[in-house]
């Protein structure tokens, strides 16, 4: 069940920050989804490249999917085709895999970095060394338009203020060192978006506040 009243607002506020809203519906169910397509929302998110298969099969054409979960490498052909943003790109390996099934489906993919900002060692991403000693130029069949980060989960709300402040810097130091134009900086989930995008974020992944708790 979508909360509309929750999704009205949500998405007017990501509109006056000249934010994207992505609506984040892993493990929710197409009629959900097509609900929230029916108010207007084009940007959805999925973690898991099977359901989101069959999930783009059976929705509009038109829904810009974005991948947000942990990718494997070889099931990154899959979502070649027709996946719009990868958020989650943890590994040179997987840029690679990405390059070649791009080249593949004739076509560039859109992806961003994700750094490793929280202190739980459960969440992946590139930590900053690796993030600077990255050769952008070795992709030719990818965009990398810009960085992903999550913060720890804590109540603590300086402590995630700082590791998004510390990721808008990464940002900007990772367009001035490699010499890119990046445009998206996603961060900001259900319970910390207005402080994400207070400290720089242009792209909020929305999920258990639109949809309802997962269980
Ligand atoms: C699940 C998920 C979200 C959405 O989380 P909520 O707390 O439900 O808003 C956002 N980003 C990523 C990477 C996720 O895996």
């Amino acid at each position: 069940m979508v909360n509309e009243i929750l999704y009205k607002e949500i998405a007017g506020f990501s509109k006056s920050k000249n934010t994207t809203l992505v609506a984040v519906s892993k493990i929710k169910p197409a009629s959900d989804i097509q609900q929230m397509y029916d108010l207007g929302q084009r940007d959805f998110g999925e973690n898991y490249v099977q359901e989101l298969v069959e999930k783009q099969a059976v929705l509009p054409a038109d829904i810009i999917w974005h991948f947000l979960g942990h990718l494997q490498s070889n099931k990154v052909k899959y979502i070649a085709p027709f996946v719009h943003l990868i958020h989650s790109v943890d590994s040179e390996k997987l840029l690679k895999e990405i390059d070649k099934q791009a080249a593949k489906n004739h076509r560039k993919i859109n992806v961003l970095l994700q750094i490793h900002i929280a202190e739980e060692q459960t969440k992946f991403g590139f930590n900053e060394p690796e993030l600077m000693k990255l050769d952008v130029n070795l992709y030719p069949n990818v965009n990398i338009t810009g960085l992903m980060g999550m913060a720890t989960f804590t109540d603590d709300k300086e402590k995630v203020k700082r590791e998004f402040e510390q990721l808008k810097s990464f940002y900007t130091s990772f367009e001035h060192v490699k010499k890119v134009k990046l445009d998206t900086l996603s961060m900001g989930m259900s319970d910390d978006y207005e402080l994400a995008v207070n400290c720089g974020s242009n792209m909020i992944r929305i999920g258990s506040l639109l949809f309802g708790k997962r269980v």
